[in-house]
């Protein structure tokens, strides 16, 4: 009887722990700000998913040859072959750098959508559509904002 009322306090405490810690804390634990120099601006969209307005982004006119970067940490996130002008007013890829992602669904604004974040830093970039006009299917909506342009060479 002892051991089924322990049994019973040890269920109910995950219980607990599983609604009062959900996956957003969790996922939050896991950002980082690097980038000590980010502005008000990409601090909102990058760790309080917010979203930068549409065709503000110099990142539109890019069309050179080379890499987008994490804005915070740095890391290697799109090739510019992936790039593509989807119309939208954001940065548009057709397919991100392997593992630089990791994806959440995300159900603000009553709707379902595929948040991705940079795999390194937590760091929110944008979400992920499957309309894309390419091979891989896939559109990644990304905020300019969070991006650094490398050019090659
Ligand atoms: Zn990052």
């Amino acid at each position: 009887m002892i051991f089924r009322r322990k049994f019973l306090k040890t269920i109910s405490l995950s219980f607990l722990t599983f609604f009062l810690f959900p996956y957003k804390f969790l996922y939050s634990a896991t950002k980082k700000i690097i980038n000590k120099n980010l502005s008000k601006e990409q601090k909102n969209i990058m760790f309080n998913e917010g979203t930068e307005r549409p065709f503000t982004s110099e990142l539109l006119k890019e069309n050179r040859e080379g890499f987008y970067h994490c804005a915070n940490c740095g890391a290697k996130l799109f090739a510019s072959s992936a790039k593509f002008d989807s119309g939208t007013g954001w940065p548009s890829f057709s397919e991100a750098l392997p593992g630089a992602f990791k994806t959440k669904i995300d159900y603000s604004f009553g709707m379902r959508r595929m948040e991705y974040h940079c795999a390194n830093c937590g760091a929110h970039h944008g979400h992920v559509f499957l309309d894309g006009p390419t091979a891989s299917g896939k559109r990644f909506c990304n905020n300019g904002l969070c991006l650094i342009f490398k050019p090659e060479n």
